[in-house]
Parts: structure tokens; C-alpha cells; sequence
């Protein structure tokens, strides 16, 4: 079997062990014991800087790597600088290095303390020894001039997609493996950045599409999306080859990819998948860091999921050496762990000016070590997922189409706000096997859906599954061509009515009793004196198939100017701001506003009680935890081999907006656990305390009072 036809075997075989399947997650777990792949459990990586050999105490690093029981290593070996000597011509040795090895010595410490290892390479940057031997090596910008590195004028940017990837760095690659047989090599910036118009660039994508390179950049040129799908392709070649070259020289290491532009790919070819979302960034709400580890396991799976976290700033200003508050290192790092992460330090230099970060990645670490048996874990026990797409590129020219990416990031506040373990699901996984885990499909506008994706959507209903849906889901193919109707119109119970309303100003939603039962609808649990809410900024026409319910209704627009002039006009109207079928089997919500977006932008409290009450009412069964108490806390819920695992991270802080916390604001909480129905609790621990909680058991639910929530805590449940 030649590679390439192996790498395709053990994906499809990779591909059975989906998010859905328990039994086939506990396989999975014992198979992989074989293999490094699922061992090491905290990460630490050593970015070297050129002048740090002769200056930097190796020794240092490595009491420090046992100290805090990291179990895997990700260590500088070569690319724009080798910290070993190299052999291959043109590959620049650090020019502090003299006969000395540094990353051979840190190998070999690593190794002898039983570590995973991990040579790290760069090779987005070359010298000018490079541009005037190999000059077609070098990216050239759409200018035709060749690119210099924007951070450092000495250095030239190199073309990812051409001879010096494909050639140079897979000598480099060859190397290293031959060398020291590192468990795997992770290459930084490998991707390239922006397109490249060097000749190599122009002749491959000629001889792909027939086309010239784009000039720009703008998702709905034809062309560019052609390169997309080119650059994807190019890339993926570049990974098989270099993952080919690390396998011959041994047979469990792997190519490492720092990031790669499809996930669903990400899934076929990993093993084992880093994700580099280091830390806040503007305004990152602290729950970032578990969203990006969601929407890779998505495709990935349970396949080991490093977070690699920064302790520094990680701002556009790029201060390398900086250090964090412990509080906001903690937080970033807590929701990385309760979403699935293994934790991966990252610091760049040898030499330490700022020394404050020590004791907080090792306090974090302990904890992480002490509690190793609740954090490996087997699959998540989440009901809920929610839809995100990777293809509404081809999305987003009208008025109501921008800032598309705020349905998403509204409905996931909503659910941390809920308290609701959720996992997020891939828009090309639809299938059986990756819905199978779930009771209720949320889809925060998906607007562009093939016809295979809606019938794999209406047979997750067809099989019981609940949907709650916002806005335009549906309403375009999966090349962004606009439909006649909905593709889930049978779904949802609604038509299409040619038309978007808005942005609606002064524009209101009328709460009211269903008039034969004389009760308020669930979904207006909270809201029932309050008449009426703020409506969303958006709206689609649609109009109903059958009878529904009248909880919500539209009141239309109104004049806000003069102030005279604003009263109603039209003070209630039977449209639908939420359609809502349930025919015993299966509920189904459809909101045609942009409820989502507009809670994201207005942070609004009546929404975000109106899309937790629907949640809630669509999963139509009881969550399997229940938090009560003050305070903002991610909940995850996790099974292990004996034992599953209640994650809370308390993001309460009046920082948490943006995320630099200062300090920790502990809360409380009462907590109500479901034991799944074939198993028995037999301990219960708070994990981050150390402490043995009182609890009852009830209707098969653990109930406990945890008194103080810092950062986070893990509540483990024995079970048998
Ligand atoms: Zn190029």
C-alpha cells in the first residue's frame, strides 16, 4: 500500500470513532494506548530565540518541565533558524550556536524523563543567502515585487505553496526525523500568508483552473474562491508529503500542522490536533477558548486536542515577552480544560525577563496532574449542538448579510448564559453517527444548506430530533443561490414571502396568553408582565403553512421622532416573531427575526430570556445539569472510563466583556447532576478544591451545594 493510500485507510477507519458513539470512544481510548498520540496530557513548549544558545540555562527549563508534570514537548529545531547543526544547505544555523546542540541536549533531557517530543520548525521567513541563491523561493505581493517580512526588514517572506515548502523544508524535515526520531514535527506559519504571485504560484494555479491569480481577496469573486479551493489542495499535498517523510523515519510520528484552513480535512489526516487561540484578542469574550475547541472536535472527534494559551498579551502590537494576570491566565486556561484541551504553555526566548508566569502555569498544572484519571476523557454528554458553517463564505452581499458571524456568537452566549452543555456540530457532518448524541439541533442562521445537508437535517427530525432555527436557515444552496423557498420550509411550517424587513426601528414583539388555555406559552417562563419586548433589528417574511400558537407577535414599527409622534399605530398584528410546532414527537422553533445577531449586538436581557425559555422548551427534556446561583458559568459535561466530570468556569467578573480579569470573584452554586440510567454514583469530589462534598441522590440526580467557585471546578462522580 503506498502512502497516500494508507493516510486515506486510516482516516476512513479514523472516521468511524465519531463524537457519537460511547462504546466506539472506549475502543478508541484502548487502541490508541499503542500509540503517543492520546498520552502526554500537558504541553509545554520552549519557542528558542536566535541569541539563546550560550545564553539560555537548558537545565532551567527542564527541572521546570518536571516540576510542573508535563508529559509533552514542543521544542525549536529548525526553519529560519536551526538550533542543531544542520547540514542542509542553506539552512541557517543560529549564528550563537558554535558546536553546541541545544535542542539535541533538550531532546534528550525530555526523552530521558519519558516526555513526548515535538521538533517545532518555521519556515514562513528566509536570510538573503536564501533570496540570491534560490530568488523563486521568495512570495511576491500582487505588485510583482518580492515580499519582504513586515516585521523584520533583514528577512524575505517565503511562498508557502512553492519549491522552498515542498523542497527545502522536507530536507529540513528529513533532517531533523533522521536525527533525533521526535514523536512529531509541528511547523508555525507553514500556510503562507495572503496570496503569493510568484512564478511557481502563477504556473500551478494556471494548470488547476486555467485562470490567472485573483487580484483581491473578496469571497464572492469567482475566482478567488477557485484559488481558495486551490491554496486548500496545495496545502494538503504539502502536509501528505511532509507527514510521508516524518513516517519513514518513524512510523508513530506525525506532521503537525500549525492550523489548516479546513476542519473537516483537519479531521481526515490528524491524529492529534493543537489549536493556537493563545488568548484574548480586543474584545474575546473568556469563552473563546472553549468555542474553538468545540468547533474542531466537531470533525476531529476524540482524537487528543491540545490548547496551546499564551501567558502573555496576545494583542495586534505583538508583545512576545509580556505576562498576563494569573486571574486571566487561569480563566483562559480553565475553559480550554473544560471544553476538552490539553493544556500547551507557550514562551518564546530562553532568557526570562518577567518571571511572574512560573508559579501560575504551575499552580494550574498541579491541579491538572493531581485530577489526570477525570480529565481523560471519552466523550462529551452534552444534548445539545449547534449548526456552524464553514461554507457561508459564498454568503453576505445584501444590507441584513452583514456581520453574519453574530447569529453565532449571540445564540453561544445565550447558552453559556443557560448554563447549557452543548457541543458544536460542523455543517458538512450532518450525517446519523454525528447527530446520534443529540436531542435538540440548534442552527443560528445557516443560510446556505445543499439539499443532501436538509435532508440529512429532516432525518435527525424524522428520527426525533428537535431544531430551533433562526433568521434565513436555508434559504440558499450551498453555493449561495437563493431559493424559492426555505430548503427546511416543511420543517420550520413556514414559507418564504419574498422579503426581508428591516433594520426595523422602534419595532416591538407583543407577549401574550394562549387564549383557549388561558396560560402563558414555557418560552415566556420570566417574561409573563411583560407585555411586550424589543423586537429584532431584522426580520424574514414568512408566511404559516398551518396554525401555531400566538406567544409572540409582531408590533410593527412606529415613528421615534417627535416624541409626540411615538405611540403604536398599529398596535397588534398576528404575525409570528417565533413559530412553534410540536406534534408529540418532535418540537421545532423557527424565529424569522435575527434574535441571535440582535442578541449579540444589543445584549438585550428580554432576548436573551426568549431564546433560553425556546432552547429549553426544543431539547423537551430535562438538561442533565442544572446550576443555580448568581454569576455567568460555563457548564460541560464529560464521561471518562469510571467516572464523569461536571466542568464549571465562573467567567463572573466585570471584566468579562473583554476578559482581562484581575482577580477571581468566587460564586456559589446549587447543583443538580442526571447519573446516566445503567450506571450507580458511588464518590463524589470537588476536584480543584480537593474537597468531598455532602450530596443526596434523587430520581437518580447528585444533588450538591458547592460554596465557592473560583476559576473553575470540577465536580468528578465515580461511578459503577
Ligand atoms: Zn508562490
Amino acid at each position: 500500500m503506498d502512502r497516500r493510500n494508507f493516510i486515506k485507510t486510516t482516516s476512513v477507519v479514523a472516521g468511524v470513532y465519531t463524537i457519537t458513539d460511547p462504546a466506539l470512544f472506549v475502543n478508541m481510548g484502548n487502541a490508541a494506548d499503542e500509540s503517543w498520540f492520546n498520552r502526554p496530557m500537558r504541553w509545554a513548549q520552549l519557542t528558542l530565540v536566535e541569541n539563546d544558545p550560550g545564553r539560555f540555562d537548558p537545565d532551567f527549563w527542564l527541572s521546570y518541565f518536571k516540576k510542573i508534570h508535563a508529559d509533552g514537548t514542543t521544542l525549536s529545531a529548525g526553519g529560519v533558524v536551526a538550533y542543531y547543526p544542520t547540514n542542509v544547505p542553506l539552512h541557517h544555523r543560529s549564528d550563537w550556536l558554535g558546536k553546541s546542540d541545544p535542542f539535541g541536549y533538550l531532546v534528550e533531557g525530555c526523552r530521558k524523563m519519558g516526555m513526548s517530543i515535538i521538533a517545532r520548525t518555521d519556515p514562513h521567513a528566509a536570510r538573503q543567502n536564501v533570496y540570491d541563491a534560490h530568488p523563486d523561493w521568495i512570495a511576491v505581493t500582487s505588485n510583482g515585487e518580492k515580499r519582504r517580512h513586515w516585521a523584520n526588514k533583514d528577512l524575505w517572506v517565503t511562498c508557502a505553496l512553492g519549491p522552498y515548502n515542498f523542497e527545502f523544508m522536507t530536507q529540513v524535515h528529513k533532517e531533523i526525523m533522521d536525527l533525533y526520531q521526535p514523536d512529531g514535527i509541528f511547523s508555525n506559519r507553514w500556510a503562507g500568508h495572503g496570496i503569493c504571485y510568484c512564478e511557481h504560484c502563477v504556473k500551478n494555479f494556471k494548470e488547476f483552473s486555467g485562470l490567472e491569480l485573483p487580484k483581491t481577496s473578496d469571497r464572492f469573486d469567482r475566482t478567488y474562491q477557485k484559488y481558495t479551493e486551490w491554496n486548500i489542495n496545495r496545502l494538503k499535498e504539502l502536509w501528505l508529503l511532509w507527514d510521508g517523510i516524518i513516517r519513514k523515519g518513524n512510523a508513530t510520528s506525525r506532521f503537525i500542522p500549525n492550523g489548516f484552513p479546513d476542519k473537516v480535512i483537519t479531521g481526515e489526516l490528524s491524529d492529534i490536533v493543537f489549536t493556537d487561540h493563545q488568548a484574548r484578542s480586543g474584545v474575546t469574550m473568556p469563552w473563546s477558548n472553549g468555542k474553538v475547541a468545540k468547533e474542531l472536535r466537531a470533525s476531529i472527534g476524540m482524537k487528543p486536542l491540545g490548547g496551546i494559551f499564551s501567558v502573555g498579551v496576545e494583542e495586534q502590537y505583538r508583545w512576545k515577552d509580556s505576562v498576563q494576570t494569573e486571574a486571566e491566565v487561569r480563566v483562559w486556561v480553565a475553559e480550554g480544560t473544560a471544553n476538552g484541551m490539553r493544556p500547551w504553555f507557550t514562551k518564546f526566548s530562553g532568557v526570562l525577563y518577567d518571571r511572574r508566569w512560573l508559579d501560575v502555569v504551575d499552580k494550574i498544572y498541579q491541579v491538572h496532574y493531581r485530577n489526570e484519571s477525570y480529565l481523560r476523557n471519552t466523550f462529551p454528554m452534552a444534548r445539545v449542538g449547534m449548526v456552524f458553517s464553514e461554507q457561508n463564505r459564498n454568503y453576505g452581499n445584501e444590507t441584513w448579510q452583514q456581520r453574519s458571524g453574530d447569529h453565532i456568537l449571540g445564540m453561544y452566549h445565550a447558552l453559556i448564559e443557560e448554563r447549557m452543555p452543548f457541543e458544536m456540530v460542523n455543517d458538512r457532518l450532518l450525517d446519523a453517527e454525528h447527530l446520534k448524541q443529540f436531542k435538540l439541533l440548534i442552527l443560528p442562521n445557516i443560510p446556505t444548506l445543499s439539499k443532501d445537508q436538509c435532508d440529512q437535517i429532516r432525518k435527525f427530525v424524522a428520527d426525533g430530533g428537535n431544531i430551533l432555527a433562526t433568521f434565513e436557515t436555508s434559504l440558499y444552496d450551498e453555493e449561495g443561490r437563493k431559493r424559492i423557498d426555505f430548503g427546511l420550509a416543511d420543517v420550520f411550517g413556514v414559507t418564504y414571502d419574498n422579503g426581508v424587513e428591516g433594520p426595523m426601528q422602534n419595532s416591538y414583539l407583543r407577549l401574550k396568553k394562549d387564549t383557549q388555555s388561558n396560560q402563558f406559552h414555557p418560552v415566556l417562563k420570566d417574561l409573563e408582565d411583560s407585555y411586550r419586548i424589543i423586537n429584532t433589528v431584522n426580520m424574514v417574511k414568512v408566511l404559516p403553512r398551518s396554525s401555531f400558537p400566538y406567544p409572540v407577535t409582531l408590533i410593527p414599527s412606529y415613528p421615534d421622532l417627535p416624541m409626540e409622534d411615538v405611540y403604536p399605530r398599529v398596535p397588534e398584528t398576528d404575525i409570528r416573531g417565533l413559530y412553534l410546532r410540536d406534534n408529540g414527537k418532535v418540537r421545532i422553533a423557527y424565529f424569522p427575526g435575527d434574535i441571535d445577531r440582535t442578541f449579540w449586538q444589543i445584549m438585550g436581557a428580554d432576548h436573551g430570556k426568549l431564546l433560553r425559555n425556546t432552547i429549553r422548551w426544543a431539547l423537551k427534556e430535562d438538561p442533565i445539569v442544572d446550576v443555580k446561583g448568581p454569576g455567568v458559568i460555563d457548564v460541560t459535561v464529560w464521561r471518562q472510563e469510571n467516572s464523569m466530570t461536571v466542568h464549571l468556569v465562573n467567567f463572573t467578573n466585570p471584566m468579562m466583556m473583554k476578559g482581562p480579569f484581575r482577580e477571581l470573584i468566587p460564586v456559589s452554586a446549587q447543583v443538580s447532576v442526571k447519573i446516566p440510567d445503567d450506571k450507580k454514583a458511588t464518590a463524589v469530589h470537588l476536584l480543584v478544591n480537593e474537597a468531598i462534598p455532602a450530596f443526596e441522590i434523587k430520581d437518580n440526580k447528585i444533588i450538591l451545594n458547592i460554596p465557592h467557585i473560583y476559576d473553575h471546578e470540577i465536580i468528578g462522580i465515580d461511578l459503577s
